[in-house]
C-alpha cells in the first residue's frame, strides 16, 4: 500500500537521504523552514509544525523571542565585533563569563573559554587537559575515555570522542588516544536478573579494568553527557555517576561534563550535573546557552585546572588556542539575555512543572507492540521501536519503521529527530500544557499509523 503524501519509511526513499548537514542541495527535496513562532515553525508552503526537537535540542525559548532579537540588534549597533585575543576583549564576553560561573554550582568553576559550538568546546577540552598535564610534567597522561553511543561533536577530535560508529567509519577515527567504555543503557545491556544498581557497579568495574589495563598514568580524562542525547536519549541508571566518579577520582582522571544538551533547564535542573550530583573538573556548553539565536559554545574550567594553566611557574608559555569568533560580542549579548530570561521566568521550575505531563503522557504509549522502550526525564525523551518488546529484536532496517513514524509526525504537523528506529524529542522550555497535549496527540496518531503499517 502506498501512502503517497507520507515520505519516508517502507518505501525506502527519504530515510536513505544522506546526512546533509552542511551540504546544501535541492536535489533531495528538503523541507525548507522559513519562520518560527513560539514552539512552532513554518515551512515554505506555510505549513505549521510543532517543533518537538527545539531545532536541534537548542531553541529553548522557541522562535521569535523579542528580547533576544533586541539584545542582538542593540549589540550589532554598538559593536558588531571585536576579538578576544592578546588580553583584549569586549564587555558582553566578560559579563557572560561572570554570569556563567555564578550559575554553575555543582562544583567550583573559575574560568570560561568561549567557542562557536559544542564540537569546538570539546576539542578545546582536549587541548586544555593536555596542556594541564604537560604543565604538571606528566605528558604521557593523555588518553581520553568516552562512552559507546555518546555524541560530542563532528570535528576530528569531538567525533573521535563520540561513540557512534557512523562518525568513525571511513574517517580513520577514533584518534588513537581515545578509548570507549560501556554505554550505560540498562534496558539494552543489563544481564538477566541484574538490577540498575548492579548494572552500574558492573560498568564502573569495567571502567576501572580498562584504566588498569591501559595504565592509570596514561589516562587524562573521562567525558560524559549527563543524559546521552543523540545516541538515543539514555538517562543514566541508578547510582551510575556516583560509581563512575569514584573510579575516575581514584586514578586522578579529570571529569568532563558535556552539558551541551542538558544545561539551562532541560532536565528540570539548571545543569545535568545538578540532577546526578556530578562534580566535574571541566564543563562544555552550547545550544541553549543562547537559545541557539546566535552560535556560541563555552568551556568552564575548575580552579585546580586553571591555576595550573595560569601559574607563573608554568614554563609552557601561552595556551595557544582561540577562534576569531571566541566570545563574539553579539553571541555573548544574546546569551546574557537568554540567561536573564531563564532566571526571570524561573525556567527550571517551569520545566519541572510541565515535564510530568510530557513524560507520563508519552510513556503511556509504552504498551504499544512496536515500542521497545520509551525513556527520558525532564523535557527530553527517546522512543525505540523494536519487535516483541525486546532490545534484541530490531525491525528489519529496510522497513524504515522509525522513518515512517517520523514522516507521520511531519504529516500531522510535528518535527522529531529520527535515527534508525530511535525517535528523539526535546521540546522548547516554553511549551504550554496545551502544546504538550498537541504533541502527545500527534505522537499517538503517528504511533497508531506505524503500528498498522507494521502489522501489514
Ligand atoms: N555535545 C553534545 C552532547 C551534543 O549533543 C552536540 C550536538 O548535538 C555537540 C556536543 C556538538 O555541538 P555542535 O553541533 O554545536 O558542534
Amino acid at each position: 500500500k502506498e501512502d503517497s503524501d507520507v515520505k519516508g519509511g517502507f518505501k525506502g526513499h527519504d530515510m536513505l537521504a544522506p546526512f546533509t548537514a552542511g551540504w546544501q542541495t535541492t536535489d533531495l527535496n528538503p523541507l525548507i523552514i522559513e519562520k518560527s513562532e513560539g514552539s512552532y515553525v513554518y515551512d515554505a508552503n506555510g505549513k505549521k509544525y510543532l517543533d518537538a526537537l527545539a531545532g536541534l535540542w537548542c531553541t529553548a525559548l522557541g522562535g521569535n523571542e523579542p528580547r533576544l532579537v533586541a539584545a542582538a540588534t542593540d549589540q550589532l549597533n554598538k559593536l558588531p565585533f571585536y576579538h578576544s585575543f592578546w588580553n583584549r576583549t569586549t564587555r558582553p564576553s566578560l559579563d557572560l563569563a561572570k554570569e556563567l560561573l555564578e550559575t554553575f554550582t555543582a562544583s567550583k568553576m573559575a574560568k570560561v573559554f568561549f567557542t562557536n559550538s559544542g564540537s569546538e568546546a570539546n576539542d578545546t577540552q582536549v587541548k586544555l587537559v593536555w596542556y594541564y598535564n604537560n604543565a604538571l610534567g606528566r605528558p604521557d597522561k593523555k588518553k581520553f575515555i568516552a562512552r559507546a553511543k555518546s555524541y560530542h561533536g563532528s570535528t576530528l577530535i569531538s567525533a573521535s570522542l563520540s561513540g557512534l560508529p557512523a562518525l568513525h567509519q571511513k574517517f580513520d577515527l577514533p584518534a588513537p588516544f581515545v578509548l570507549h567504555t560501556d554505554c550505560p543503557h540498562y534496558w539494552r545491556y543489563h544481564l538477566p536478573g541484574e538490577t540498575e544498581e548492579e548494572f552500574s557497579t558492573r560498568l564502573a568495574n569495567n571502567l576501572e579494568n580498562l584504566i588498569l589495563k591501559e595504565g592509570p598514568e596514561t589516562i587524562a580524562a573521562f567525558i560524559a553527557e549527563p543524559v546521552m542525547g543523540a545516541g538515543g536519549v539514555i538517562p543514566p541508571p541508578a547510582t551510575y555517576f556516583e560509581k563512575i566518579q569514584a573510579v575516575v577520582k581514584k586514578y586522578d582522571i579529570l571529569f568532563i561534563a558535556d552539558e551541551v544538551i542538558c544545561a539551562f533547564g532541560r532536565l528540570g535542573t539548571m545543569y545535568g550535573c545538578d540532577k546526578y550530583n556530578i562534580k566535574p573538573d571541566l564543563v562544555s556548553l552550547a545550544k541553549a546557552l543562547s537559545s541557539a539565536y546566535m552560535p556560541i559554545g563555552a568551556v568552564m574550567v575548575s580552579p585546580e585546572v586553571s591555576d595550573v594553566i595560569y601559574s607563573q611557574s608554568n614554563k609552557l608559555g601561552t595556551f595557544s588556542h582561540g577562534f576569531t569568533y571566541s566570545g563574539h560580542p553579539v553571541s555573548c549579548a544574546v546569551a546574557i539575555e537568554a540567561l536573564k530570561i531563564y532566571k526571570e521566568r524561573n525556567i527550571v521550575e517551569k520545566v519541572k512543572s510541565i515535564s510530568p505531563q510530557f513524560q507520563d503522557g508519552l510513556k503511556s504509549f509504552s504498551d504499544s507492540p512496536i515500542v521497545g522502550e520509551i525513556r527520558g526525564t525532564g523535557l527530553i525523551l527517546g522512543t525505540e521501536f523494536t519487535d516483541n518488546k525486546s532490545p534484541n529484536d530490531p525491525f528489519p532496517p529496510e522497513w524504515g519503521v522509525g522513518a515512517y513514524f517520523g514522516a507521520q509526525c511531519e504529516k500531522h504537523g510535528m518535527l522529531v529527530r529520527v535515527a534508525g528506529d530511535n525517535i528523539m524529542m526535546s521540546p522548547p522550555f516554553i511549551m504550554t500544557p496545551e502544546e504538550i497535549d498537541t504533541l502527545i496527540s500527534i505522537y499517538g496518531k503517528a504511533l497508531k499509523a506505524t503500528e498498522e503499517r507494521v502489522k501489514e
